[in-house]
């Protein structure tokens, strides 16, 4: 039988894992690593494009290779990124079907390099024209700059996404961007005020100082040297390969090019310069005559003349804390120690702030009012496992839990149900199905258990949050912990009393309980709100509209979880109204190192990926399946009962169905010869003509 040489080949493995002879986890591996070693970093399911991150620049992307596979078949070259770009594309234009491009894979496999692979492939192949290529430039364009503010330095990845992104690239009928809309997810603002050991904070910050030329340091009254500055780690502050001053440069002029303003620039980085100042501030105590201790700021602070807040409002809000209750206001007196977090709690909300700003001032630059079709590509932070995991890993890990299931739903459950549904026989195909860890952090689960808490009227605690999950999630299958008294692992000293487990889909993470109730409760006191708002710069006023007294809401604002939550739900519907193409992206090593491919570590991804039952559904299954209506459009002139017209009053759908499509099955057979996978024919028997 005549196979595609580019799909099987010996010397470099199988192109698409549905073609491998014999099928199991050891020859899988075996394939990719094959495969990899020969710099062939991407192998298909099907469909699915598996990509191996190679750590190393390989001229596989060049203009040469856009052209290569532009407009040609999925299965004819060898597999690319590229390839499945171009089918996304051309689905889009030709059939007027929205696309999603789903990439998936923990921190450092791969997807934010995937995600600008296909942006890049979908601008050089779309239309031409000035407007045309302004509007591309400034979609590519605002990546940098998202990545400057949202990207950092991990021990995972050098350039990892501390925030997740979902963009809707947005095209005319004719197939031409128009614009598009970015939405971000819950960036890590933790990170603003304290690092883990060998990180760094967000890119932007080392990128200014190392930059800007002296007079705007001047401007913004910064130094160069990083270690003025208390918010910005020592120990990592140098990225290897990077050059933090020639990014700068980059970022700025994506600026320019995104739309920014001169002045807005300049007001941006005053609140960045405004961050790394307020990290500098200092408290002493000092005694009042009730005997408590009041906070009071050390130094003088440049912030102020800086950004125009006034500085006997500041000082009095990091001292006095007012709670407003329906007619009364109280004041409390803040000590030291609360003073330092109202500080960092202040740091944190106004970097997160900046950041979603920027979102929605680059949202008005490429808005579209008439849009026809659209591509999403979604790059969300990757599954993390750390040594110590806290509210914002708990955050990432239940996204692409998330994730993992519309791909379960949509690759491994629905395409087996739709076999059942059909009458068509099947052996069903066992699978991991996540949903029950899902249920374990949303629905009644410790999301829910955690916004009861803070809510909740009188003394809450991380300790009280955790005894609550004890109770209620203690039997659960998913859910380790020592507390409870009928706990399984009241033996497991590898589980600190002060830390509760959760069994992923891709491994157990072990999540300290430390900062759960504040991360999630978010409070910013008011008067730190109103400082902001009554400062005399038109930027940090506007991210802080609730500091407006007018505008008093004694409503308590979202919980972070609750937010998040509802946004990831907006996502998941929003996906799943789009045509999914997947990339799932996989880390060869934990080095972050070119040419080393640690079986045991791919094997672990493989497995949680689900990736080897994916294959399994394919080759049981049909590889191609289309609507009749669609079928019969595209091949009527096959076959002379249905050329030229298969739909009037001589070819009743139904009476094409019983018979009349016997020929022209015949005939698409023949179109297909060669293809080893797709050697059967087969009707459906409700909806749909399945060539298998
Ligand atoms: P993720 O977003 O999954 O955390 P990234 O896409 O940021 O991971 O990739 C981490 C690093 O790996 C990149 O900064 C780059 O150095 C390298 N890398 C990833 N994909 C590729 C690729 N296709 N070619 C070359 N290097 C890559
Ligand atoms: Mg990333």
């Amino acid at each position: 039988m005549e196979v595609k040489t580019s799909l099987l080949d010996n010397m470099i493995g199988v192109g698409d894992m549905v073609l491998l002879e014999p099928l199991s986890e050891e020859s899988f591996i075996n394939n990719l690593k094959k495969r990899f070693d020969h710099s062939e970093i991407y192998t298909y399911i099907g469909s699915v494009v598996v990509s191996i991150n190679p750590y190393r620049s390989l001229p596989i992307y060049s203009p040469e290779k856009v052209e290569e596979y532009r407009n040609r078949n999925f299965y004819e070259l060898s597999p690319h990124i590229f390839a499945l770009s171009d089918e996304a594309y051309r689905s889009l234009r030709d059939q007027d079907k929205d696309q999603c491009i789903l990439i998936t894979g923990e921190s450092g496999a791969g997807k934010t390099e995937a995600s600008k692979l296909v942006m890049s492939y979908v601008a050089a192949v779309c239309g031409k024209g000035a407007e045309v290529n302004q509007v591309k430039e400034q979609l590519l364009q605002s990546n940098p700059v998202l990545e400057a503010f949202g990207n950092a330095k991990t021990v995972r990845n050098d350039n990892s996404s501390r925030f997740g992104k979902y963009m809707d690239i947005e095209f005319d009928f004719k197939g031409d961007p128009l614009g598009g809309v970015i939405s971000n997810y819950l960036l890590e603002k933790s990170r603003v005020v304290k690092q883990p050991r060998g990180e760094r904070n967000f890119h932007i910050f080392y990128q200014i100082l190392s930059g800007a030329t002296e007079d705007m340091l001047n401007k913004l009254k910064l130094q160069r040297d990083f270690s003025r500055y208390n918010y910005l780690s020592l120990d990592s502050s140098r990225v290897n390969g990077v050059d933090d001053a020639v990014n700068f440069r980059t970022v700025r002029n994506a600026m320019q090019i995104v739309g920014f303003m001169d002045h807005e620039t300049q007001s941006i980085f005053e609140v960045i310069a405004a961050v790394l100042k307020l990290g500098n501030i200092e408290f002493k105590p000092e005694s009042r005559v009730n005997g408590l201790d009041e906070s009071k700021i050390k130094d003088k602070n440049e912030i102020c003349e800086l950004t125009g807040i006034d500085q006997s409002v500041l000082e009095r809000a990091f001292s006095f804390r007012t709670l407003e209750a329906k007619q009364e206001k109280v004041s409390t007196t803040l000590n030291v120690a609360q003073a330092y977090y109202a500080r960092d709690a202040l740091a944190k909300n106004l970097y997160s702030r900046l950041f979603s700003w920027l979102v929605t001032r680059i949202n008005e630059s490429i808005k579209v009012i008439f849009l026809y079709k659209v591509m999403g590509v979604l790059d969300i932070y990757g599954f993390e496992i750390f040594e110590d995991n806290s509210f914002e890993q708990f955050i990432i890990n239940y996204c692409n839990e998330k994730l993992q299931q519309i791909f379960i739903e949509l690759t491994l459950k629905e395409e087996q149900e739709e076999y059942i549904r059909e009458d068509i026989e099947w052996t069903h195909i066992e699978y991991f199905n996540n949903a029950i860890i899902c249920d374990l952090i949303e629905n009644t689960g410790i999301l829910a258990m955690l916004d009861e808490e803070c809510l909740r009227p009188g003394t809450v605690t991380d300790d009280t949050f955790l005894e609550k999950l004890n109770q209620v999630c203690a039997t659960h299958q998913h859910f380790e912990s020592r507390m409870s008294k009928c706990s399984r692992f009241l033996n497991d000293t590898s589980l600190p009393h002060s830390c509760f487990r959760i069994q992923h889909y891709a491994g157990k993470v072990m999540y300290q309980v430390e900062g759960f109730v504040d991360k999630n409760n978010d409070l910013l006191y008011r008067d730190l709100s109103q400082a902001m708002w009554k400062a005399n710069h038109s930027l940090i006023k506007a991210l802080f509209p609730e500091g407006n007294p007018a505008k008093i809401n004694l409503k308590r604002p979202p919980t972070a979880g609750s937010q998040f939550k509802a946004s990831v739900a907006t996502l998941m519907k929003n996906l799943q109204t789009k045509n999914p193409n997947y990339i799932r992206c996989i880390k060869p090593n934990d080095k972050k190192a070119a040419h080393i491919f640690s079986d045991a570590l791919v094997c672990h991804q493989v497995r949680y990926l689900g990736l080897l039952e994916n294959v399994r559904v394919r080759r049981a299954g049909y590889a191609f399946r289309q609507p009749y209506e669609l079928c019969l459009e595209r091949y009527k002139m096959l076959c002379k009962q249905t050329w030229p017209h298969w739909r009037g009053p001589l070819f009743k759908l139904e009476d094409l169905r019983k018979q009349r499509l016997e020929d022209l099955a015949t005939l698409i057979q023949k179109i297909y010869r060669g293809w080893k996978y797709r050697t059967r024919f087969l009707l459906m028997k409700k909806s749909q003509i399945v060539i298998a």
